[in-house]
């Protein structure tokens, strides 16, 4: 059994839309290889540093991924089972294994599809696009569509509509 415990510089182009790993930051790399019959077994974990922006407020994110690695490299010449429907199966190739492949599922799969700078983070205002975690309180006054529809014929109603939180704020104070 081998132990690997080093640090390899990212490849390009490791995440999904909103999150990845940036192109050459750090992969701490804490792996066992265990030959087995049919080949070496891989198992571990990769450390991988997350960039991106929440999915809700668009604000920028960064924190380290811990990404489990469990793969067996079969060697050249094995027969794979015949229930194995994956053809691109993993192989030791002239005493080499390729991990890019390897890794990169790992880090993907284990990337949030909608990731968020917090849990309850409160997105942006759909009115104005206002982060809403800096003024929780913020809002627009929402106008009774039956009554927008009224609003609509005169000109002082639509000023008063469009001037709205500015009378709004003003009350609360
Ligand atoms: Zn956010
Ligand atoms: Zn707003």
């Amino acid at each position: 059994m081998t132990i690997l415990d080093e640090q390899v510089a990212a490849p390009a182009e490791l995440g999904v839309a909103l999150v990845g790993v940036q192109e050459g930051s750090e992969i701490d790399l804490d792996l066992r290889f265990e030959a087995v019959h049919e080949g070496i077994l891989v198992s571990g974990v990769a450390t991988v540093e997350i960039n991106g922006e929440c999915g809700r407020c668009l604000e920028s994110i960064a924190y380290d991924l811990d990404a489990d690695i469990q793969e067996l490299f079969y060697y050249e010449g094995i027969n794979l089972p015949e229930d194995d429907e994956e053809d691109d199966q993993c192989r030791v190739i002239d005493d080499h294994i390729d991990l890019e492949p390897v890794l990169r599922d790992a880090v993907v799969t284990a990337l949030p599809f909608q990731p968020v700078c917090k849990e309850d983070c409160a997105g942006l205002c759909s009115e104005c696009g206002m982060n809403l975690n800096e003024d929780p309180e913020h809002h627009h006054e929402v106008l009774d569509p039956r009554w927008a529809a009224l609003a609509g014929l005169s000109d002082n109603a639509a000023d008063h509509a469009a001037n709205s939180t500015h009378s709004v704020d003003r009350e609360e104070r």
